[in-house]
């Protein structure tokens, strides 16, 4: 059978517009902004928890949002910001597919006098002022930290690396803080079996790439970093097919399958990235923006691409294991215990 796709948290797959008019008590002066996410096939958090939580927190500035998906279609993309700048967007929140097609948007919107918020990827080479994320060295840290962790003293373990799309910079940020983790195993007995890249971070191409790599290793691993949930639940259905079992698994997002998998034991790590405050932080930018008035973000990020430094609102992520952090996506009201413990 093949490997399971995206999370199963994906909500119906938007690429409709959601309007709602602010009712003005935010600040935003009703104020229209853009919102445009990458995909559904890469993670469930982008339907599942960015629009939501953008759709509420720009309507509570009382700005009026449009938020559509990409669905892993740049030239969709990039219409698709053509059409909001068009229509009278003052600002576009962007997680672009990957930053060429990024930065080219900010190019277009720039012209048009049109603000971007580059919203948790980074588009390296473009003009966005403002960047909101998280430390995403320190979630790829969190992830190599934790399967060091579920490995315990174990000696000669055989890694395998499944990594995101490396034209999100994100996906090198992660590799960057894992590897910086597990060098010091590889170089005292672990050995790095298999290392890819997934294309777009696609869940179900993710799974094939395993196996592949897998079959390469002699179908002997001892563990796997996955950069996030879906990779993640894409390689512990593989796993389960062949047989292997006790193999701890990456992950991040925290999503419902993601968390799922961590309290079944099938996945050692989740990594919680508070989405709530990510798009809160979107938001109070945008109303900024919108009022042609400086937000204030002094800590800044480098752009190595770009040679510049971006304005960046960096938040906290957190790893989820069954010994760290377990209650914290539930207490913060990120995901609901009914919806994850379905007694299934
Ligand atoms: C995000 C992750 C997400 C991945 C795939 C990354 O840029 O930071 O949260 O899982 O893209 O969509």
């Amino acid at each position: 059978s093949a490997p399971a796709p995206a999370d199963s948290t994906a909500s119906s797959a938007g690429s409709s517009t959601a309007a709602s008019t602010g009712s003005g008590s935010g600040g935003g002066g009703g104020a229209k902004v853009g919102v445009i996410l990458p995909d559904t096939q890469s993670s469930a958090r982008w339907e599942s928890f960015d629009r939501p939580l953008l759709q509420k927190a720009l309507s509570d500035a009382g700005l009026q949002a449009d938020i559509q998906n990409a669905q892993g279609d740049t030239s969709k993309q990039e219409t698709i910001a053509q059409g909001m700048i068009q229509s009278g967007a003052k600002v576009l929140v962007l997680a672009a597919i990957n930053f060429t097609v990024g930065a080219q948007i900010e190019s277009e919107a720039k012209q048009a006098g049109v603000a971007v918020i580059d919203y948790d990827r980074l588009n390296l080479g473009g003009s966005a002022d403002y960047y909101v994320s998280f430390d995403n060295v320190k979630v790829g840290e969190q992830q190599g930290q934790a399967l060091v962790d579920c490995l315990g003293s174990k000696a000669n373990a055989r890694i395998i690396e499944l990594n995101g799309d490396p034209g999100d910079y994100n996906a090198t940020l992660f590799k960057q803080g894992y590897d910086s983790v597990l060098k010091a195993k590889y170089s005292s007995g672990w050995t790095k079996v298999g290392d890819q890249s997934v294309p777009k971070w696609d869940n179900a191409v993710g799974g094939t790439t395993f196996e592949n790599l897998l079959t390469k290793a002699g179908n002997k691993v001892d563990g796997v970093v996955a950069a996030n949930d879906g990779l993640g639940n894409a390689v512990v259905t593989v796993l389960k097919k062949a047989g292997l079992t006790g193999v701890p698994v990456t992950g991040q997002d925290a999503t419902t399958q993601g968390l799922q998998n961590v309290l079944a034991g099938d996945q050692c790590v989740t990594v919680y990235k508070p989405v709530q405050q990510e798009a809160a932080a979107a938001a109070k930018l945008a109303i900024a923006l919108a009022k042609g008035q400086d937000p204030g973000v002094t800590t800044t990020l480098n752009d190595p691409q770009g040679k510049r430094d971006v304005k960046f609102v960096a938040l906290t992520s957190f790893p989820v294991t069954l010994k760290s952090n377990l209650t914290k996506p539930f207490d913060d009201g990120s995901v609901k215990a009914a919806d994850v413990c379905t007694g299934k």
